[in-house]
Parts: structure tokens; C-alpha cells; sequence
């Protein structure tokens, strides 16, 4: 299924979205602060692009769109929006 996100996406994490569950799940911590991830923090998803995917990178370098490898960071980190979940410490 296709959809259309804003860019970047918001995500709030759960306990378990497998940035906070999964650690075989890479980037296991922000790629913008090397701060890890926890349960209730908000999160973007960032597209770097085609990624492996022949017909995404067919789509993308004809300027279309297509469906993108993404990146998870901390929304504050992406967006310079800071919330109240910054000053929650990890459980
Ligand atoms: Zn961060």
C-alpha cells in the first residue's frame, strides 16, 4: 500500500517500536545527538532515498515519487521543536 507523508513524518515510539525494543535495529541510537531512543519520545522518520529498490530508483531519478529508505531521529533533533518529552529521563 502507498500513502503520502509529510516530510518529515512524526512518529511517537511505543514500548514496542523496534527503535526502542529491537537493538538488531540500526541506527539503535539518534544519528543526529547518538542519543538512544525511548518509549513516549517523538521521532521523524527522514528519507535518504531509493535505497537497493530498482523501481524506486527508476521513480526517483525521473522525479517522481516513490517509496523511500528512512532514517528514524529524534523530531527535536530533525525539526528544532523541543517537547516535553526531552526532560523525561529513560525508564
Ligand atoms: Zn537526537
Amino acid at each position: 500500500m502507498r500513502r503520502t507523508i509529510e516530510i518529515p513524518e512524526k512518529v511517537i515510539l511505543t514500548e514496542n517500536h523496534p527503535c526502542v525494543r529491537d537493538r538488531r535495529f540500526r541506527p539503535a541510537a539518534c544519528p543526529a545527538c547518538g542519543k538512544a531512543f525511548w518509549s513516549g519520545q517523538a521521532i521523524a522518520l527522514v528519507p535518504i532515498g531509493p535505497g537497493e529498490n530498482p523501481e524506486a530508483q527508476r521513480l526517483c531519478r525521473e522525479g517522481l515519487a516513490y517509496n523511500a529508505a528512512c532514517i528514524p531521529a529524534h523530531w527535536w533533533c530533525v525539526t528544532g521543536e523541543v517537547e516535553e518529552t526531552v526532560l523525561r529521563s529513560p525508564k
